[in-house]
């Protein structure tokens, strides 16, 4: 069972480096984005023309790398975790989250033990931490991602 928790959270962490370099790869694209938009505005003269290509290279690259960003994944139950909120609380494990319903004064997904928000930001990013599988409750991180 031990060795069962070990191979879950190696799984993850191999998960969650994959998405960090991915990360580092999506960040220098949009500043190369940035950068040779703003070289190209400052100066059209010389920057433009030969470099006409890059900012539109470069927005493609980004947006290419938001689209493939590798998912995280439970190594247990392989389900995608990111942006979803199943049955558990992904901060703390219990099976515990209390959803907004129609005559509920509560306006976003909030965990009964742990009493944390379980908000999504603008468009839908996460603004929780991964400790927990919210599919299947297996520890994953104990730190949080
Ligand atoms: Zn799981
Ligand atoms: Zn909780």
């Amino acid at each position: 069972m031990i060795n069962d928790d070990e191979k879950v959270r190696a799984i993850f962490r191999d998960n969650v480096g994959r998405r960090r370099r991915h990360e580092r790869w999506l960040f220098g694209a949009f500043a190369v984005f940035v950068v040779s938009v703003l070289a190209a505005s400052l100066d059209r003269s010389w920057a433009w023309r030969p470099m006409g290509w890059l900012p539109f290279l470069a927005w493609l690259v980004t947006a290419g790398l938001i689209v493939l960003a590798p998912p995280l994944m439970c190594g247990c139950c392989n389900k995608t975790l990111d942006k979803a909120l199943a049955r558990y609380c992904p901060e703390c494990g219990a099976d515990a989250i209390e959803r907004p319903g129609p005559h509920k004064l509560a306006v976003c997904d909030h965990c009964a033990s742990c009493h944390r928000t379980l908000t999504r930001g603008r468009r839908r990013s996460r603004r929780w931490k991964i400790r927990f599988c919210t599919y299947c409750g297996a520890l994953l991180d104990e730190t949080g991602v």
